[in-house]
């Protein structure tokens, strides 16, 4: 075996520091540039990275660096490694990368593969489709190539792969099939690559098995441990590099047991995110000490310490991929120089790896310097202004489960039903619509100075007046401003909350070549003004159909934010709900009767094991309980859950408590309904009758169709009818013929009650 490097990472930001791979893939996609220009743009960003890796520390004889990159997603790597394509793209006559892409985006009518969040996070893979009779076999070993095109730049590199058990255990059975039953055809496919990596002097291979760290794969503990061991023994029986195994994102106590039982040379574990295991037999062990997953500094003394207690061969390491991470914070203009000393992307992040690795071989002294600046910034941040507001801190102690109570629902149904007198099935949106060009201009020249406050409001108010005008031609019965002078549905609270900033450079991916850059939540939650008020009264004065008001839920602001770890996040999430409940009632004062406060994310955080569960559900559906709990029984609260089986949170739907629901339920053909109804739910539901992620535009029939069969599982006076999330990424072309067949279709089934 060769010596593991002392200092490494599981993986590091793949889009480019300016997006490069983005613009690069977008320009392909769109017929702009050549398919070797794509390849060389992704090969310089790849050199860049090593190059900056090395830079920073990395060793670049030893294999400490990963040859993590990706044109779309880790996943669909290795269903293209396995050739594991569904029947409908079989037929396609394409070169390798096209088919590829075809699986990401969808080809000719084939439907692209399933897209879902990766563990707890906010980046989405694509779901393999694996059944019986899927192809499997070793295509073209494109770790290979990535491992020889770094060696030809005199760098070796360590070629990277989802490992076998992870990548079953995400896949999709077709008709309830098992895809484990497929483990041994995968085996073959990577003992046969481990072969070749060999042959061709690669000394470590890392395979990814976050996996094993979640409970939510439907797997026995027992059950996996067999799997693990029946993988890892065949993995390791033939010729092959060393082997590192990564078990990031959480607890894997047991898995790491399990491997430490067989023949792989090293094992990850997050000891962010997951507990020290006991024993790891005579492993090297790569310890995940940096986080993956936040941009805080790392407390390095402490850090040092922790590793220094560990017994035997270890290795410095992050706790997950840094490709949850921005590249670089030192790009940034903070807003404060705290702000500066306390960040750190992935390429500070790798400083502190190495510092690490340094002061365990060296001793402490060897590193004083960077222990003494880490230990600064972090005394700073227990003083620093804003970090610690006692009101806000009074605020949140005095809240009582009575703040987080409304009037039974009975007693609001009737109170709404008068007040709104509403037809039955009312016709709605999620709240958003198109974010047009000349929205995104406007945005562009405000920001730049050359639209006034003024200017830029008076377009944003044309805006909403054409929304308005819009949607009563329509018909609809609950109206939206439309959400123009939102940016995105988390940072733009985040821009009118204390407590938090948002970034230039700091994008992160989200799927493909989308990205977000998630705001920074680092100081006490509060509200100094309004945020939607004005937005929400101006759309009102067009109108006598209802507006309903639009906030987004603190859940959602804590996931898709990276957030503060020096307070409980149950705490944090009732500093926003507090922030918020002000925003509802003020909403409510200007004569707002319906608000909806959405959480998309509610699912997205929930931990990965059960016994951590409950108490998470406690705390998030608290805060969006406190956020929405301060209004008279009249007002009527809805919130919108999407992205996701809600398999997980189903009861939590329940126990929001809202008088209105919207869920994503077009594309799963109404399924949630009556697992829902089992939860005994028996408030307002919209389940969405039709998929706005596609640009087809829904036939009346097709509408009617999914609305009659949510209308056997709903009685008619809790059932509306909407669209499956809001419609800010599609055109006026596809919302307009959309909505008019959505109120068409709605009255239809009016008509059969
Ligand atoms: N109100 C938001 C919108 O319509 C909800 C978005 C979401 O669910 N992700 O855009
Ligand atoms: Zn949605």
């Amino acid at each position: 075996m060769s010596t593991f490097p002392s200092a490494t990472i599981v993986g590091y930001p793949r889009i480019g520091p300016d997006r490069e791979l983005k613009r690069a893939l977008e320009s392909y996609w769109a017929g702009k540039s050549e398919r070797d220009q794509l390849q060389s743009a992704a090969a310089r960003l790849r050199l860049q990275s090593y190059e900056r890796l090395s830079d920073l520390g990395l060793s670049t004889v030893e294999a400490a660096i990963p040859a993590s990159f990706s044109y779309y997603d880790q996943v669909l790597d290795v269903t293209a490694l396995l050739g594991a394509i569904p029947e409908r793209f079989r037929d396609f006559d394409i070169e390798p990368l096209d088919l590829y892409f075809a699986l990401a985006r969808g080809h000719q009518g084939a439907a692209a593969l399933e897209m879902t969040k990766w563990f707890n996070t906010n980046y989405h893979y694509l779901v393999p489709e694996i059944d019986a009779h899927t192809p499997i076999s070793l295509t073209h070993n494109a770790p290979l190539d990535l491992y020889r095109e770094a060696k030809e730049a005199g760098i070796t590199v360590r070629p990277t792969l989802v490992g076998p058990v992870t990548y079953l255990l995400l896949a999709k059975g077709i008709d309830g099939y098992n895809p484990l039953d497929r483990l041994d055809d995968v085996i073959d496919v990577y003992a046969e690559v481990l072969h070749q990596l060999y042959a061709a002097g690669v000394p470590w291979v890392q395979l990814d098995e976050p996996g094993v760290t979640s409970d939510n794969l439907g797997i026995t503990t027992e059950e996996l441990q067999n799997v693990l061991l029946h993988a890892y023994r065949r993995l390791t029986s033939g010729k092959r590099p060393s082997i590192l195994v990564t078990t990031p994102y959480g607890e894997a106590v047991s898995a790491i047991e399990t491997l430490s039982e067989t023949d792989v040379e090293a094992i990850h574990v997050d000891l962010v995110h997951g507990t020290q295991p006991q024993t790891w037999g005579n492993k090297v062990l790569v310890a995940g000490i940096v986080n993956g997953r936040n941009i805080w500094r790392a407390d390095l003394s402490g850090a040092l310490s922790r590793l220094a207690s560990l017994p035997g061969e270890v290795s410095v390491a992050s706790s997950t991929s840094l490709q949850h991470v921005p590249y670089d914070a030192s790009r940034e203009n903070w807003e404060s120089e705290d702000l500066a000393l306390w960040t750190a992307f992935a390429d500070q992040k790798v400083a502190e790896i190495v510092t690490l690795a340094r002061g365990l071989d060296e001793g402490r002294d060897a590193v004083s310097a960077e222990l003494a600046l880490a230990d600064a910034a972090h005394k700073r941040r227990h003083e620093a202004p804003g970090v610690s507001v006692k009101a806000i801190r009074e605020a949140t102690a005095a809240v009582t489960q009575a703040d987080r109570e409304r009037a039974p629902y009975s007693l609001r149904a009737d109170a709404q039903a008068q007040r709104f007198s509403l037809p039955a099935i009312p016709t709605t949106t999620i709240g958003s619509f198109p974010q047009t060009p000349q929205i995104r201009q406007a945005r562009a020249l405000h920001a730049k100075g050359e639209l006034n406050e003024d200017q830029y409001r008076a377009r944003l108010e044309d805006e909403i007046r054409s929304v308005i005008a819009l949607q009563e031609k329509l018909g609809l019965d609950v109206l939206v401003h439309g959400e123009p002078e939102r940016n995105d549905m988390v940072q733009y609270f985040a821009e009118n909350l204390e407590g938090f900033t948002t970034t230039k450079h700091g994008w992160v991916q989200s799927y493909g070549s989308r990205c977000t850059r998630p705001s920074v939540l680092w100081g006490d939650v509060s509200r100094s003004a309004p945020i939607t008020v004005s937005w929400s009264t101006f759309a009102q004065s067009l109108t006598d159909k209802p507006v309903k008001g639009m906030l987004t839920g603190p859940v959602t602001i804590l996931a898709w934010s990276f957030v503060r770890e020096d307070l409980p996040l149950g705490e944090v999430a009732d500093q926003v709900g507090l922030a918020l409940r002000e925003e509802v009632g003020d909403l409510e004062s200007a004569g707002i009767g319906i608000i909806q406060v959405d959480e998309p994310a509610l699912r997205e955080l929930l931990p990965l094991r059960l016994e951590d569960q409950q108490e998470y559900l406690e705390w998030s559906i608290g805060s969006f309980r406190l956020a929405t709990s301060g209004v008279r029984p009249d007002t009527q609260i809805h919130t919108h859950l999407c992205y996701s089986e809600f398999g997980d949170v189903i009861s939590a739907i329940d126990d929001l408590n809202a008088d209105v629901t919207s869920l994503e339920a077009a594309r799963s053909h109404m399924e949630v309904l009556p697992e829902l109804a089992a939860t005994g739910f028996d408030r307002g539901i919209g389940p969405g009758v039709y998929d706005i992620h596609s640009p087809q535009i829904p036939t009346e029939e097709q509408i009617t169709e999914l609305l009659a069969l949510a209308a056997e599982a709903v009685p008619a006076q809790r059932l509306w009818s909407n669209p499956d999330c809001g419609l800010k990424t599609r055109t006026y072309q596809e919302v307009i013929p959309s909505l008019e067949n959505l109120v068409r279709a709605t009255a239809t089934v009016r008509a059969q009650l």
